[in-house]
């Protein structure tokens, strides 16, 4: 068995609630805004995009608003990103929008505290504090594990967000590794042990259905209307369908952590361009695998590795479904879903070949004399 290899680094994560903003909050978010947007004129007139040259030529043109000045700098590094964006589109398409910040907002990593892990007190003039409640979830959450370190706070009209990181011992070099398949109506995980867990979603493509055939009754043709209303029905679908995910993707991590394994999942890159018009297949399918959360149970088993300090490794999605994960060779479908290998002579269900091709894939990339605790090839069905 190899030993695994331990690297200290910082996993970050977040949490949200809802907070009713004070008068001298908003007065704040309105200055940070216009401070932000101040620093995008003057990085485009002046043709600068990094954080120090915009942070010379910006820093003291902001000295006229009356804030703490860490807040010049917030604003700055806000401002970068948004330029950095506007130049990487730009170099795409040549009818980009001037870029301009019109919501309120307020990213700072200076300026606040938490004080006894009950509210925010956040500095809005000058020896000047506000002070925000944290609810219990909040609360729970940040007194959930020692040694977490609160980076930065991020405010709009309705939601405090709050970054947290802590230091973790990230695993190199895994003692094994799970490979996940993820399909329309499961995902389907294999270990390098030879275990194969099949997780359940059709729930949430029974939800996605239901708002589909919701919102394709809907016939008014008031574009403001539909506007609205479809993204009322996006909002309560996402909820219902992420907390689905959510308990799934939290099983394969725990599952992960507990047999100290890597992850590997394909490159989902292009998906997309796969199902859409004139590829041959119908409106209702296309509807259906576009509606599939790829990347949001991507996202999920990937923070919540990361933060358990797993490996994640992505792998080229090419024939995992169609080659034979014992020998390599083209395969038969069967009925029920099965794959028959003439090489091998054997039948498996081809989400569990394909999950076990994923494996195999994942293990290549921890170096040559990297193998997992047991041979997979020698696990037959
Ligand atoms: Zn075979």
């Amino acid at each position: 068995m190899p030993n695994s290899v331990v690297v200290t680094t910082v996993a970050v994560k977040s949490v949200k609630q809802n907070y009713t903003p004070s008068e001298q909050m908003l007065d704040l978010l309105n200055d940070f805004r216009l401070m932000v947007n101040d620093c995008i004129r003057i990085g485009l007139k002046e043709n600068v995009t990094s954080l120090k040259s915009l942070s010379l030529k910006a820093y003291h043109q902001l000295s006229n608003y009356q804030v703490p000045s860490y807040y010049r700098l917030c604003a700055i590094s806000a401002a970068v990103g948004v330029l950095k964006n506007y130049r990487k589109a730009s170099r795409k398409k040549s009818d980009v929008k001037t870029p301009y910040a019109r919501r309120l907002m307020l990213t700072t990593c200076y300026g606040f505290k938490i004080k006894d892990g009950k509210q925010l007190r956040l500095s809005v003039r000058p020896h000047r504090y506000e002070y925000i409640q944290l609810n219990q979830h909040t609360k729970d959450v940040l007194s959930a594990e020692p040694g977490l370190t609160v980076r930065s706070v991020c405010l709009t009209t309705s939601t405090l967000s709050i970054s947290y990181s802590k230091q973790i011992d990230a695993i190199e070099k895994p003692a094994g590794l799970l490979g996940i398949d993820r399909n329309l109506d499961n995902i389907t995980v294999a270990t390098s042990s030879g275990e194969d867990i099949r997780f359940d979603l059709s729930k949430a493509t029974e939800i996605k259905a239901k708002y589909r055939d919701v919102k394709s009754h809907f016939t008014r043709s008031d574009a403001r209307i539909r506007h609205k209303i479809f993204g009322k029905y996006g909002e309560k679908q996402r909820n219902k369908v992420n907390q689905i995910i959510h308990n799934v993707t939290k099983q394969v991590v725990k599952k992960a952590k507990k047999e100290k394994l890597g992850i590997a999942m394909e490159k989902i890159k292009g998906i997309r361009k796969l199902y859409r018009k004139g590829n041959g297949q119908g409106n209702r399918y296309r509807g259906r695998i576009n509606g599939w959360s790829y990347c949001e149970i991507q996202r999920q088993v990937e923070y919540k590795a990361r933060w358990e300090g797993i490996p994640v490794v992505y792998v080229d999605a090419w024939g995992t479904s169609s080659r034979c994960s014992i020998c390599g060779c083209k395969t038969y479908s069967n009925e029920h879903r099965q794959l028959y290998c003439p090489k091998c002579n054997i039948s498996v269900d081809r989400d569990v070949n394909a999950a076990r091709n994923i494996l195999a894939r994942g293990g290549l990339r921890f170096g040559p004399d990297w193998r997992p605790i047991e041979a997979m090839v020698s696990v037959k069905r």
